[in-house]
C-alpha cells in the first residue's frame, strides 16, 4: 500500500480524472482465482481392483470443486486480491491485499469468510489507508449489500449488473393534468415504464445528465440527474442511487428493509459507455490470475492447504511489486 501511495497511485495529489471517467491509477480491480492444489486426489487411500494393491495419497483437505470465470469447474482453493495499476504502462501493476475466501459450507470451514464478504473487508481496509480511492471494480459476486457501505464511504462500486432484478417501480411524477410519468428501476438504472402500441411494457432508460454526490455527516450520497422526456419539454429529478434512509427502514408488512436500492440503481450503469470503460479494467485479474497458473508446473501451485497457497500468492505479488518499483525508479546515470 506505502508503495502504491509512492507511485502516485490511489493519491489525492496528482490529476485523478473524476468519477465517471477516473484515472486507471485510482481505481482498484479485484477478483478471486481458484488456485489448483498439487494434486486432485480426495481419496487417502485407493485399493486396485485388480491386484488388491492399497496406495496412499496425500489430499489437499482446503481444495474443493469450484466455479471460476461464471462457468468453469475447476478444483481448488479460493484466493481474493486487489490490484491498481497505469493506463498503458506494462508492469505497473501493483497487488494491494489479498486473502483466502470460503467456498463450503460455513460448518465446514467457519474461520473463512466467502469471497463477497472478504473482496468487501480487503476493500475497506484499502479505504482505511488510501482514503482517495475513486472507485472499486469487482465481479458480480458483489451484489447490492456489499455496494451499499463502499459507497457510503464515497466510492464508485462498478459491478456488472446481476441477472434476474425485476423492474421496480420507484416513483410516479406528476407535474400538470395529463402529464405524468411512471419511473422504474430496470437494467441497473432509472426508466420510464411505456406502453406501446401494440400493448408491450416498455422501459426506456432515462438519460442521466450528471452524478451529483453530496458529503454529508456521516456518508456520501449520490444521485442520477435524469432528463425525464415529454411533450411539454423535458422534466429534470434527481433520483438517490446510495441506500436511503427510508430505503433501510423496515416495510411494515414484511418487517424486511422497503427498497434495495444499490442492487436495482447503480452509480454507473453496465450499459452505458462509462460503464463500458470500467469493465475493461476487468481484464486485467485474467492476466494476473494466468501468471499465477502458469509460472508454476501444470499450473498447480505447490502447497497443501489455503495457508500454503496464500503464501505461494503472497510470494507472487511481491514479484509483482518489486517489478512495479523497479519500472517506475529512473535508470541510473
Ligand atoms: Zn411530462
Amino acid at each position: 500500500m506505502a508503495q502504491a501511495l509512492a507511485h502516485g497511485y490511489l493519491s489525492t495529489d496528482r490529476p485523478r480524472g473524476c468519477r465517471l471517467r477516473p484515472d486507471r491509477s485510482q481505481v482498484v480491480n479485484g477478483d478471486a482465482t481458484v488456485v489448483r492444489p498439487p494434486s486432485d486426489q480426495t481419496e487417502e487411500t485407493t485399493v486396485d481392483e485388480k491386484t488388491g494393491e492399497i496406495r496412499h495419497h496425500r489430499v489437499d483437505h482446503d481444495a474443493g470443486l469450484q466455479i471460476e470465470g461464471g462457468d468453469r469447474t475447476v478444483y481448488g482453493k479460493k484466493i481474493v486480491s486487489q490490484s491498481v495499476r497505469k493506463a498503458g504502462i506494462a508492469h505497473s501493476r501493483i497487488i494491494l491485499n489479498v486473502d483466502a475466501a470460503r467456498h463450503r459450507s460455513p460448518e465446514e470451514d467457519p474461520n473463512r469468510e466467502e469471497e463477497a464478504s472478504v473482496a468487501l473487508r480487503l476493500s475497506h481496509e484499502i479505504l482505511d489507508r488510501a482514503p482517495g480511492v475513486l472507485a472499486f471494480v469487482q465481479d458480480t459476486v458483489w451484489r447490492g449489500k456489499h455496494r451499499t457501505p463502499l459507497i457510503a464511504r464515497g466510492a464508485i462500486v462498478f459491478t456488472r449488473q446481476h441477472d434476474g432484478a425485476t423492474p421496480r417501480a420507484l416513483k410516479q411524477y406528476t407535474y400538470r393534468p395529463h402529464c405524468s410519468h411512471d419511473v422504474y428501476s430496470a437494467t441497473g438504472r432509472a426508466c420510464e415504464r411505456l406502453i406501446t402500441v401494440d400493448g408491450q411494457t416498455l422501459y426506456n432508460p432515462l438519460p442521466v445528465r450528471d452524478l451529483p454526490t453530496r458529503k454529508g455527516t456521516k456518508s456520501w450520497r449520490f444521485y442520477h440527474l435524469v432528463e425525464i422526456p415529454c411533450p411539454h419539454g423535458p422534466h429534470h429529478e434527481l433520483i438517490p442511487v446510495y441506500e436511503t434512509h427510508e430505503d433501510r427502514a423496515p416495510d411494515p408488512r414484511t418487517q424486511r428493509p422497503r427498497f434495495n436500492r444499490t442492487e436495482h440503481l447503480r452509480q454507473i450503469p453496465p450499459a452505458t459507455d462509462y460503464g463500458a470503460r470500467y469493465l475493461g479494467f476487468r481484464q486485467d485479474s485474467e492476466s494476473l490470475h494466468s501468471t499465477l497458473d502458469f509460472t508454476h508446473h501444470d499450473k498447480r501451485v505447490p502447497a497443501y492447504g489455503t495457508d500454503g497457497a496464500l503464501l505461494v500468492f503472497i510470494g507472487l505479488a511481491w514479484v509483482i511489486n518489486s517489478i512495479a518499483r523497479a519500472r517506475a525508479q529512473p535508470p541510473p546515470e
